[in-house]
């Protein structure tokens, strides 16, 4: 441990008074390392660590990491964004996906890198998303790869299996793979109106498909302000479909991408999911475009950057529970 930093933590952390926070210079990993020691041996705690010096908390704060639920946890689950591109151009689309978007497509050999660290890491399970997954003619090996990884879930609207897709699509393992199918409504007004005519009966052609051909299929919906009592509706024809409830998903249309309305969302409201796209990381997949929600450029090393991403969530909410004590307004 150097000396200098050391004394450095010493006299600076010591000035402050307990339960506040203060930021020690580092000049690297290498004295990131020492503050994450001396920090742990003196009962204080690091807050986060910035490009040129490390934010530390005088005394010991609860890990909010630890107290979520282990699936919970930011780097328990991976998103991977293979691409952007998709044959809909859904009105609400979170990333503003469209047959003309740039592609922004990683790699094979990448994505296969990825994937492999990501289990050398802890990650529990995959999520492969897009844009639309199947627009690519190699995602068929990735799934195969993934999916003898670690549990692969990969999301598509169900539209594009025919010809060439549909015999890589048959040809794919069942096992450890599971196809999320958008699908917003039991009928077509709903899901049309904002996905385009047509697509409810494909996407259903689609979820037939899958189902009869013996792979998992679990069901997403995505519903905003005009959604009225569809839910229930859509719920009864999953029935029919003999979809248990862990094959369901229902969320909100979050205001991002070419969404202009929806729930807002930040850093700060939401629990992080680690989010891998062509251009860097991000907190969350629904916000995988947006500024804002980026986390770095590069996802490699992939447990650094897991590691990241649970400092910063563990700033963001030691920060704010040290605000809420230390700052009451009545
Ligand atoms: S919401 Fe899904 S299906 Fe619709 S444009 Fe975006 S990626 Fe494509």
């Amino acid at each position: 441990m150097s000396l200098r930093l050391t004394m450095t933590l010493v006299e600076t952390v010591g000035a402050v008074p307990a339960g506040s926070s203060t930021r020690v210079p580092v000049s690297g990993p290498n004295d990131v390392e020492t503050v994450r020691r001396w920090t742990a041996a003196t009962g204080n705690t690091v807050l986060m660590v910035h490009p040129d010096s490390v934010e530390v908390l005088r005394g010991r704060a609860d890990d909010p990491v630890r107290a979520l639920s282990a699936d919970r946890r930011p780097g328990y689950r991976l998103w991977v964004y293979t691409n952007f591109h998709c044959n809909l151009s859904c009105d609400y689309c979170c990333v503003s996906s469209s047959p003309t978007a740039e592609p922004r497509v990683i790699g094979v050999e990448e994505f296969v890198r990825l994937v492999d660290e990501a289990a050398a890491a802890g990650v529990a399970e995959l999520f492969v998303t897009g844009g639309e997954p199947f627009m690519l003619l190699d995602i068929d090996d990735r799934l195969r790869h993934a999916s003898g990884v670690m549990p692969t879930t990969v999301l598509t609207n169900a539209m594009v299996w025919t010809g060439a897709r549909r015999r890589r699509l048959e040809a794919l393992p069942r096992r450890g793979l599971t196809l999320q199918i958008s699908l917003d409504s039991a009928t077509a007004e709903l899901h049309d109106r904002h996905r385009g005519s047509g697509s409810f009966e494909r996407a259903m052609t689609g979820v037939r498909v899958a189902i009869d051909l013996g792979f998992r299929v679990r069901v997403a919906a995505t519903l905003g302000a005009d959604a009225g009592d569809s839910e229930r509706e859509l719920m009864a024809l999953l029935d029919e479909l003999g979809l248990d409830d862990d094959q369901r998903v229902v969320r909100r249309v979050a205001r991002q991408g070419a969404a202009n309305a929806g729930l807002t969302v930040s850093r700060a409201s939401l629990l992080p999911e680690v989010c891998v796209t062509a251009e860097g990381v991000w907190w969350h997949p629904v916000a995988a475009a947006d500024p804002a929600m980026k986390v770095a450029d590069d996802w490699h090393p992939l447990a650094e950057t897991i590691h990241k991403v649970r400092d910063e969530y563990r700033a963001h909410r030691i920060a704010g529970d040290v605000l809420a004590s230390t700052f009451p307004c009545a």
